[in-house]
């Protein structure tokens, strides 16, 4: 899952940073409206974690120009306003949810795993497939029954497949989901990963279409 963090604030940009990747997510972060918007035009993101008190613009015209453009991303609106008004003009102007600074960092990832989830079209938070049941928010696996541990980067390979069992995702698109604009990519990042999946899940979940990319299958 690839995420855009537009936050000005160093230190709370940095500590947001940090705690996504460790996630697993993959995080651009930019720190002005200006940014944001270039990045949202040239990439394309899974959520949007977007702070209102901006250097230049506000960052409800961020949140007005993707809707605009008829960009569906989630948003996730992080700012200091905590008037009752400020949060009614976030929604209207198109934000999926809203937290108030400063908030919980366990709470901003459950809300986070919320949105992406309720995007996705699911509101069953467990899937299961064959011996294997994953719980994307608690990142439980379990493979006959036994606790299994994933990577990072593993479940940054895993959430989008299992985001949308039954879909192809082609190794590119697997590789924006894996790495931000400033890791670097091994040509063969995405095999390796899949490789160690299937080694800890069974080769039956992870499917490869020849030429066109991965899938899981619906459960
Ligand atoms: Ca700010």
């Amino acid at each position: 899952m690839r995420l855009l963090l537009v936050e000005d604030d160093l230190m709370i940009g940095e500590a947001v940073l940090e705690l996504l990747r460790a996630e697993g997510y993959a995080v651009d972060w930019v720190r002005d409206a200006r940014m944001a918007q270039l990045a949202l035009e040239a990439e394309s993101y899974d959520l949007v974690l977007l702070d209102l008190g901006l250097p230049d613009r506000d960052g409800l015209e961020v949140l007005q120009g993707l809707r605009a453009r008829k960009q569906r991303v989630p948003v996730l609106i992080a700012t200091a306003r905590d008037a009752v008004a400020d949060r009614i003009r976030g929604l209207d102007a198109g934000a999926d949810d809203y937290v108030v600074k400063p908030y919980d960092l366990d709470e901003l990832t459950a809300r986070i795993r919320a949105l992406l989830r309720r995007s996705a079209g699911r509101a069953e938070p467990v899937y299961e497939y064959q011996n294997v049941s994953i719980n994307p928010a608690t990142r439980e696996v379990l493979v006959d029954g036994q606790p299994v541990l994933l990577s990072a980067r593993e479940w940054a390979v895993l959430e989008p497949l299992l985001a949308r069992p039954g879909l192809i995702l082609s190794r590119a698109q697997l590789e924006e989901k894996l790495f931000s604009w400033k890791d670097e990519v091994s040509s063969n990042a995405v095999e390796v990963y899949v490789h160690g999946l299937r080694k800890k899940l069974g080769a039956a979940l992870i499917q490869n279409v020849r030429g066109v990319g991965y899938l899981v299958p619906r459960a």
